[in-house]
């Protein structure tokens, strides 16, 4: 086929293009089935919000979108069914009519249940794990288009199926393990460092999430209790104003100016840190999928490390020193969007998740897509990390093989191989990722 036939497919961030012969949209399972028992080379798409490689093929690429329906619901063990293209948005307004909803989310709900499982999403709390870990049940088709239910009566495939990358086969459903639906207290305070990673903060409330603001060095500190009062009354101007008019145009207005005048970017971070702390430190009461939510519609690069959760204060001198380093450079790169530092509990319920068997401090660290001169920080902000017990997270742009940094890879690999071990479902990328060669 010649270039020009192929179709082209770019991820959310658009940092990640692809050119395909085949981009199919089945509408059942037993279509589904036919396809991959039928081509080689596949690779399914969720939304796209990964930030590396891992969904490209050059051959046949799958979009599950028309596979988006709630299979089950079981309201006693609280657990839900649903096919592996439902986006978390609708999947949630299910759940919430049902009074059930997940333990703890990530801070976007366009994904699909897939692509939350296969990446290992996560949220912050020290009292719970990775949206993988929530997972009890999963049916693939394999290459030869059987369709394979993995669930807890083989403990060591469920483990690795939790976070597989799409590296088995076609997720077709995921059933995952919820909890009665919560409101949560929510409070905000603009604090400094000691207050923001004091280890009993975070060990005494439900949940402690923070943005940290380079240049200005201050914290948004976002803490959560679970409450059994009312939720408060909405206000749909306030969370337009904030979520859309200023978040999704002013900032990205600004951000685009800055990429011409990158020395701004100081005075951007006090501007949008002062802005962030009007009208904090007032408790609120909001339903649990309302408070997750921080949806970003620009497109920022990504990359985020998940270190021992002591590591914290370690990792953030780090990235002073770096940010100091590349400010001073005759090609300046400024980091140009705030830090989200998060925390969660440590769980063997995956093989390669990035909280497998310790406590976890995640560093986020996103620049907008305009900044070209990204990559050098990236990198050398990675290594550092490594050095310091770092693991990528797997949906997010990183660069060295991180086979050393999953004591449990060659474990993981090794039921890959077995589950699909003519590679139907690898790419370049996942093949290097398989070889143990640098990604990046
Ligand atoms: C705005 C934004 C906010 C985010 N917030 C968070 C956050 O708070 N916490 C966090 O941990 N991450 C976060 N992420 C990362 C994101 O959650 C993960 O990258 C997630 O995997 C993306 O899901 P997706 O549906 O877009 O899947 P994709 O990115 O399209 O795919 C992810 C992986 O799943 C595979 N896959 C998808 N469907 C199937 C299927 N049916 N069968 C087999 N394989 C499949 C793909 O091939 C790929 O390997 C965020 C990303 C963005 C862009």
């Amino acid at each position: 086929m010649s270039d020009k036939n192929k179709i082209k497919w770019e991820n959310w961030a658009k940092n990640v293009i692809c050119e395909t012969d085949q981009l199919l949209k089945p509408a059942s399972l037993e279509e589904l089935q036919k396809i991959v028992k039928e081509n080689d080379k596949i690779r399914v798409v969720g939304s796209g919000h990964s930030f590396n490689a891992q969904m490209c093929s050059t051959h046949t690429i799958l979009d599950l979108e028309n596979l988006n329906k709630v299979i089950k619901i079981d309201k006693e063990k609280k657990q839900v069914t649903a096919e592996s293209g439902i986006k978390l948005k609708c999947l949630n307004k299910v759940l919430v009519k049902n009074k059930l909803g997940f333990a703890l989310l990530g801070n976007a709900d366009s994904q699909v249940s897939a692509g939350l499982m296969a990446t290992a999403t996560h949220g912050s709390s020290v009292h719970v794990g990775t949206v993988s870990d929530t997972v009890v049940a999963v049916q693939i088709i394999l290459a030869d288009g059987s369709l394979k239910t993995i669930d807890s009566s083989n403990e060591a495939e469920l483990k690795a199926a939790r976070c597989c990358l799409g590296m088995f086969g076609v997720i077709y459903s995921v059933t995952f393990q919820l909890v009665d639906v919560y409101n949560l207290e929510v409070l905000v305070k603009m604090t400094d460092q000691k207050f923001a990673m004091d280890p009993k903060l975070r060990a005494e409330h439900f949940s402690v999430d923070l943005l940290y603001f380079p240049f200005v060095d201050t914290f948004e500190t976002t803490i959560l209790d679970y409450t059994s009062k009312p939720a408060d009354k909405e206000n749909p101007f306030l969370e337009w104003f904030n979520d859309i008019f200023i978040r999704n145009i002013v900032v990205p207005i600004l951000l685009k100016i800055l990429v011409c005048f990158p020395g701004l970017v100081p005075t951007f971070m006090k501007l949008i840190a002062w802005f962030s702390g009007i009208g904090t430190g007032k408790p609120s009461v909001k339903p649990y999928i309302k408070v997750y939510l921080a949806p970003s519609h620009f497109p920022a690069l990504d990359m985020e490390y998940a270190l021992p959760i002591d590591k914290g204060n370690e990792a953030l001198e780090i990235f002073r020193k770096l940010v100091k380093k590349y400010t001073s450079k005759e090609d300046p790169f400024y980091i140009n969007l705030p830090v989200n530092i998060r925390f969660l509990k440590g769980e063997n319920k995956t093989l390669i998740g990035h909280n497998v068997d310790r406590d976890t401090c995640y560093f986020d660290v996103s620049s907008y897509a305009g900044f070209k001169n990204y990559e050098p920080f990236f990198k050398e902000l990675a290594d550092e990390f490594i050095k310091i017990g770092g693991r990528p997270h797997w949906g997010k742009i990183f660069y060295k093989n991180p086979k050393d940094m999953y004591e449990n890879f060659d474990e993981f690999l090794k039921i890959r191989n077995e589950l699909d071990p003519k590679g139907k479902f690898l790419n370049p990328f996942l093949t290097k990722l398989v070889d143990g060669e640098n990604v990046g």
